[in-house]
């Protein structure tokens, strides 16, 4: 018989977890679909996935088929050897994409952290040692690893941790001309999400990403898009890049790649792999059998024209339903994002109001996200139905009653 499980409540956290995190004060037991139930049984309605990661909701049949049966067959067996899973999932992303290559990590900065140092290191063989300068993007966020928060543009995530790696500059987002102004023949990339997402929902424009790959055609730099939060589905193709009519040279993904389960992707041209050799990257966890499969049934549902068009379907339901919010509230300046990657930005009168209505809204039983302390953030499931999307609003709405 099974020991009896310990009691914990959201007490506990304060007592055993590292104080990085302020979580809400529910602790969610159980999920299904895009409602999620707490340990007093209360339902909540999941607008927030799990922060881009849940795609096909809690508990999706077709990724707890693959979970339980790869569980069943083969967990891990290290990169000493390869597996069926990791070949299968890679040919997938690779026939869906750019890509001729893919490097399996299990989070969105092992997946940068990668394309950062291959970045580098083709620079370094193809050219020079000197052309390492990686131009990146004020607000832009790219992990918490020591080379991901320096790349990132938030200096608030990397001051106080000792040297950070050297070279590399942040310039405005979507300002070409500061783009031109720092770039020369010793960069080795330019780093950018194609929509920023903890830096507020803000998409690239196309003039800014096309101007991008031209300069790095110039000056022969790699452009390198960060796809942890836009990729798998969520700007309403299969990657954010697609909108923007440019080829990458290297894309991240990880969030919504295992649906729940930890995973990322690296993913690159033969001509940019030829300067990897074995012993130069690596990680114990990655290309993991039972990460691989439940990501590549992930992958088989979201890469289909019916998920595709759906997200776009749904984000004109959310976007009406924010509208009417709006009508009645007088509450946001802008309603931007692409698919279901959506930022709501408060009007000035209410800035600094995000974290109070995301706790409103918990109380009234809908999970919401924010980008900062002046944009509500929604990133629900892909396929959440309409009358979740109803009833998750008209609670929001309750919750904005509350607050203003
Ligand atoms: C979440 C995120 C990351 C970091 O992913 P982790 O899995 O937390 O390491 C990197 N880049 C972007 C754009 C993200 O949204």
């Amino acid at each position: 018989m099974a020991a009896e499980k310990m009691a914990v409540t959201r007490s506990t956290f304060d007592e055993v977890i590292l104080p990085v995190y302020a979580p809400a004060q529910f602790v969610p037991v159980k999920g299904q679909g895009s409602r999620v139930w707490d340990q007093q049984g209360k339902e909540y309605i999941d607008f927030s996935g799990g922060i881009a990661v849940t795609a096909l909701g809690h508990c999706h049949p077709a990724l707890v088929d693959a979970l339980k049966t790869q569980g069943e067959t083969l967990w891990h067996v290290s990169n000493v050897f390869t597996n069926e899973p990791a070949l299968r999932l890679a040919s997938k992303l690779i026939a869906a994409t750019f890509a001729d290559r893919v490097f399996f990590g299990n989070s969105g900065a092992e997946a940068n952290e990668a394309a950062f140092k291959l970045a580098r290191y083709y620079a370094s063989h193809k050219h020079s040692p000197y052309k390492s300068k990686i131009i990146a993007f004020h607000n832009a966020f790219h992990g918490r690893t020591l080379f991901t928060v320096s790349v990132g543009g938030q200096p608030k995530y990397s001051d106080g941790f000792g040297p950070k790696p050297a070279d590399i500059i942040h310039v405005p987002f979507n300002d070409l001309d500061a783009v031109k102004a720092v770039i020369d023949d010793h960069t080795c990339a330019i780093v950018v999400e194609p929509i920023q997402g903890e830096g507020g929902v803000t998409p690239a424009t196309p003039a800014f990403m096309q101007g991008l790959r031209e300069l790095c055609d110039q000056h022969q730099a790699l452009l390198v898009l960060d796809e942890v939060q836009s990729g798998m589905g969520r700007s309403g193709k299969l990657f954010a890049y697609e909108h923007y009519g440019v080829t990458p040279d290297i894309i991240t993904t990880a969030k919504a790649l295992g649906g729940g389960f930890p995973v990322s992707a690296m993913l690159t041209t033969n001509e940019i792999a030829s300067v990897m050799a074995p012993g130069v990257h690596g990680t114990t966890y990655g290309g993991n059998p039972l990460a691989c499969a439940i990501a590549e049934a992930a992958l088989d549902i979201i890469n289909t024209p019916e998920v595709l068009a759906g997200v776009n379907a749904r984000r004109e339901a959310f976007v009406a339903e924010l509208k009417a919010l709006d009508a009645r509230f007088d509450l946001f300046s802008e309603i931007r994002g692409q698919g279901l990657l959506i930022g709501a930005a408060l009007k000035p009168q209410h800035a600094g109001k995000a974290r109070d209505i995301l706790n409103a809204a918990a109380a009234e039983g809908v999970m919401v996200l924010v980008a900062g302390t002046d944009v509500l953030r929604l990133a629900p499931s892909l396929v959440i139905d309409t009358l979740d999307i109803q009833e998750g609003m008209a609670r929001l709405g309750r919750a904005l009653q509350q607050v203003l």
